[in-house]
């Protein structure tokens, strides 16, 4: 049996071993997808561990996503430009890092027409949002804008990719608006980070959140009419990514999906 498995620290709350196995059980695969709950001090230890045990592959989330780089025969260059690998797989005994949350971004945004000649407008400066303004960037956004609670955080990122930033209180606007915070994770009421004033029905919104699914951002924006993505979307579709790399057959979306929505409506 191949093993597969989600790394972080904390790691019970992952959805990701429901979804690889409902699709690894659809398509008979005998493989497995483990939780690897692991603290930040004992990676290196882990990575040897991988490498005895034969791991087929890893999702890589925090604390990992830097420092699991140290530990692997190759990166690519997203990953590299990203400044984080969220995706591991072996190769003919080697292991190889890649980033796929930049697909869980991209492919959601796609259906509604993607980011080209879009005024691009993200919520947050850390990892998450990084994913984003590379996604943005590669796509060909008219503009990207960070804006962040933290001026100095947006203003590193910004200058990395050669975007606008701001304060997260003066947003004014956009076609695309991707929030990448961690505002009102795991909180039923949410946190207001935009006015509702400052939504319309042409704007689409992209949120990172998946529990709540309902954030206070997708409520507001689905109260004024704009179109909406919801945090599972970006889940699923960078899993849909590593599940295709990983076995080179075509993931079973539909089934992936359910699995996924069964724990969390
Ligand atoms: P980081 O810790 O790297 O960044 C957190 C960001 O949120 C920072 O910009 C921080 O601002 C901002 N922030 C935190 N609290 C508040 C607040 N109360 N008000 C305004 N801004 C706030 O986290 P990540 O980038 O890794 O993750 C961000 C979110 O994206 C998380 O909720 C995570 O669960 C989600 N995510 C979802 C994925 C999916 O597949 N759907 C994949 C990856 C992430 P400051 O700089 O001021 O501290």
């Amino acid at each position: 049996m191949d093993i597969y498995g989600i790394l972080a620290h904390p790691a019970h709350h992952s959805l990701s071993p429901a979804m690889h196995n409902a699709g690894f059980k659809a398509l008979g695969i005998d493989a497995d997808f483990r939780i690897f709950d692991v603290p930040a001090s004992e990676l290196e230890q882990f990575t040897k561990l991988m490498r005895e045990e034969k791991i087929k592959g890893l999702s890589v989330s925090k604390p990992h996503k830097e420092n699991i780089m140290h530990f692997l025969d190759e990166v690519d260059g997203i990953a590299e430009k990203i400044g984080a690998c969220n995706f591991v797989y072996e190769k003919n005994g080697r292991y190889l890092g890649s980033n796929v949350d930049w697909i869980g971004i991209k492919e959601p945004i796609d259906q509604f027409g993607g980011f080209e000649d879009k005024n691009v407008v993200i919520l947050g400066a850390g990892g998450a949002a990084r994913a984003a303004v590379f996604t943005a960037k590669k796509s060909h956004a008219a503009s990207i804008t960070v804006l962040n609670r933290t001026l100095e955080h947006a203003k590193t990122l910004a200058e990395e990719f050669d975007c606008e930033f701001n304060k997260l209180v003066n947003f004014n606007g956009a076609d695309i608006v991707i929030q990448a915070t961690s505002a009102g994770l795991n909180n039923p009421e949410g946190v207001e980070l935009i006015p509702k004033e400052k939504l319309n029905p042409s704007m689409l919104i992209f949120e990172m959140i998946y529990t709540p699914r309902e954030t206070r951002l997708i409520r507001d924006a689905l109260e004024v009419g704009a179109q909406v993505i919801t945090g599972e979307n970006m889940l699923l579709h960078q899993g849909y990514a590593a599940f295709e790399i990983w076995t080179a057959q075509k993931p079973p979306r539909e089934i992936m999906r359910q699995a996924v929505l069964d724990k969390i409506t």
